[in-house]
C-alpha cells in the first residue's frame, strides 16, 4: 500500500510540522507509564511518517502500537507547539490498519449494536434481564472486564431517558432560547439522572429543550476503534437530525459526544471525501453548521449564568467537591474553566483542585478492557489524587470517565462521582 492511498494530503501534512522537540512526551499518559519512545506521541508520529511515506509496512506490530500505546486522549495535540494533529494521524492509521487486519467479532457486534437504535434498545433489556438473573453483588465483585470492575458499572435506567419526556420541554414563561439536546447513549440508557438534571436546570434558566426522539449513538467510539464505515451511519443520522439553523444551540452532556459533533465529524467527512469516498458537499456543510452550534452543557450554562435563578439560602453541611477534566472536554473542546466557575458559585460547595485534574483517567473506552495493565497504572494515579484532595464528590462531564473513576473508588470511602449539572440541580434542593 503506498502512502497516497492511506490518508489525505491534508492529514499527512501534520508529519512535516513535527520538529521532534519532545514537548508532547510529558503530556502523554501512556508514555509516562511505559517510558519507551514507541509509546510517545513523537515516536508514533515518526512511525506514521515511515508508514505514510512508504518505507515501512503497516504491519501487525505497527497496528499493535497504534492501539495498545494510545488512548487517543488528545493531550499531545494540546501540548504541541507546532500544531501537529497527532490524533488525526493515529486514528487515520488505525482505520487503515483495521481494514487490513479486521475487527474481532465482539467489537463488530458492539458497533452494530451502537449504530442501530432498535438493537441497542433491545440489548439493554437483555443485559438488564441477564444481570438480574445471573449475577448478584457477590458475583459481580469478582468479575472484571479487563481493568474495569463489573460491580462499578451502574445499572441501566428502568426505561430509556428520552421516553420520560415529551419531545419539547417548555420552561415556565416565555423561552429565552430554544436548544436541541443530544443526550447520547450513556444518558439514555444509564445516566438518566444526568439527563433529568440537564432538562431541569435548562428549564429553570428559561430555556426550551427539544429532545429529538430518533437520536442514537454519536459514532465516535466506533470511529476511534478504526471502523469508519460503520460510524458513517451514526454521523449521517446525527447530522440529519441536529444540523438546524433555527435553533440557538445543540447541548451535549457527554465530552466524547460533544467532541464528535463539534470537531470530529467535519474532519472525518472531509478526509473521506479527499480520499475519493462518496461524501456529499451538503453533508460536510451541515456537519460544519452542527459544529458551530454545539456547546457542552457546562459551557452553555456558564455563558448564560445570569439566567440561573437565585439558589435557595445555603443551609446544611458544606460538601467538598473536586473536578476531573475529561480529555475530550478539556483538550477536545477547551472547556475547563467553565465547570470550575460554576462549581465555585454553588452554595454548600467547597471546591478544591486535585493534583493532575487534567490528566486522563485511564479509561479510554475499550482501552481499559483491551490493555488492562497500562490502563490500571494510569487510573491508579487518578484515584490516588482524588483521595489526596479529600473530596467527597468528584464532578466531571463525561459518562465514560464517570464509570472508570467510580468503578475504582473504594466503596467504603463513599466518594461520589456526579455530573457538574447534577450539583447545580442539587443546589436548588432537588
Ligand atoms: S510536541 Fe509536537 S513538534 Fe514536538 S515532538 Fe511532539 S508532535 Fe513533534
Ligand atoms: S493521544 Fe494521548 S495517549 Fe495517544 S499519544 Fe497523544 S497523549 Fe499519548
Amino acid at each position: 500500500m503506498r502512502s497516497k492511498v492511506l490518508l489525505s494530503e491534508l492529514t499527512k501534512e501534520n508529519l512535516y510540522h513535527c520538529n521532534k522537540c519532545g514537548l508532547c512526551l510529558q503530556a502523554c499518559p501512556v508514555y509516562k507509564e511505559l517510558h519507551v519512545e514507541s509509546a510517545s506521541p513523537r515516536g508514533k508520529v515518526q512511525l506514521c511518517k515511515h508508514v505514510l511515506e512508504g518505507d515501512m509496512n503497516l504491519s501487525k506490530k505497527v497496528n499493535d502500537i497504534l492501539f495498545s500505546q494510545c488512548l487517543l486522549c488528545g493531550s499531545c495535540v494540546a501540548a504541541c507547539p507546532s500544531g501537529v494533529r497527532q490524533d488525526e494521524l493515529f486514528s487515520g492509521l488505525r482505520w487503515r490498519a483495521t481494514q487490513r487486519y479486521g475487527i474481532d467479532w465482539s467489537k463488530k457486534v458492539l458497533f452494530q449494536t451502537l449504530s442501530h437504535k432498535w438493537i441497542m434498545c433491545g440489548s439493554t433489556w437483555f443485559v438488564k434481564w441477564a444481570r438480574k438473573l445471573f449475577s448478584g453483588p457477590w458475583i459481580e465483585s469478582k468479575i472484571k472486564l479487563g481493568n474495569l470492575p463489573v460491580d462499578g458499572i451502574p445499572p441501566f435506567n428502568p426505561k430509556p431517558f428520552n421516553r420520560e419526556f415529551p419531545e419539547i420541554v417548555k420552561p415556565e414563561g416565555p423561552p429565552r432560547a430554544h436548544i436541541l439536546y443530544f443526550h447520547g447513549c450513556a444518558t439514555n440508557y444509564v445516566f438518566g439522572d444526568t439527563g433529568r438534571a440537564v432538562v431541569s436546570v435548562l428549564n429553570k434558566m428559561g430555556v426550551e429543550v427539544e429532545i429529538p426522539r430518533d437520536q442514537g449513538c454519536c459514532g465516535l467510539p466506533i470511529f476511534l476503534s478504526g471502523d469508519r464505515e460503520t460510524s458513517l451511519k451514526s454521523i449521517r443520522e446525527t447530522v440529519r437530525l441536529f444540523a438546524r439553523k433555527d435553533i440557538d444551540a445543540v447541548i451535549v452532556d457527554c465530552a466524547t459526544c460533544g467532541s464528535a459533533l463539534r470537531k470530529e465529524y467535519s474532519q472525518i467527512l472531509r478526509e473521506l471525501r479527499d480520499l475519493g469516498e462518496d461524501i456529499e458537499e451538503k453533508l460536510i456543510k451541515d456537519a460544519e453548521l452542527l459544529a458551530s452550534k454545539t456547546r457542552d452543557v457546562s459551557e452553555f450554562i456558564d455563558e448564560h449564568i445570569e439566567w440561573l435563578p437565585e439558589f435557595p439560602t445555603a443551609e446544611g453541611p458544606v460538601v467538598r467537591v473536586t473536578y476531573h477534566d475529561p480529555c475530550h472536554l478539556l483538550k477536545g473542546q477547551n472547556v475547563g474553566l467553565q465547570p470550575r466557575h460554576i462549581l465555585n458559585s454553588l452554595p454548600n460547595v467547597d471546591f478544591v483542585e486535585m493534583d493532575g485534574a487534567d490528566t486522563c483517567c485511564g479509561g479510554g473506552g475499550e482501552f481499559q478492557i483491551d490493555y488492562p495493565e497500562t490502563s490500571a497504572a494510569i487510573t491508579n494515579r487518578k484515584i490516588e489524587n482524588i483521595y489526596q484532595s479529600g473530596a467527597e464528590v468528584v464532578a466531571t462531564g463525561c459518562p465514560g470517565c464517570n464509570i472508570t473513576i467510580r468503578s475504582h473508588l473504594d466503596r467504603s470511602k463513599e466518594v461520589k462521582v456526579l455530573h457538574t449539572v447534577q450539583l447545580i440541580q442539587m443546589a436548588f434542593k432537588e
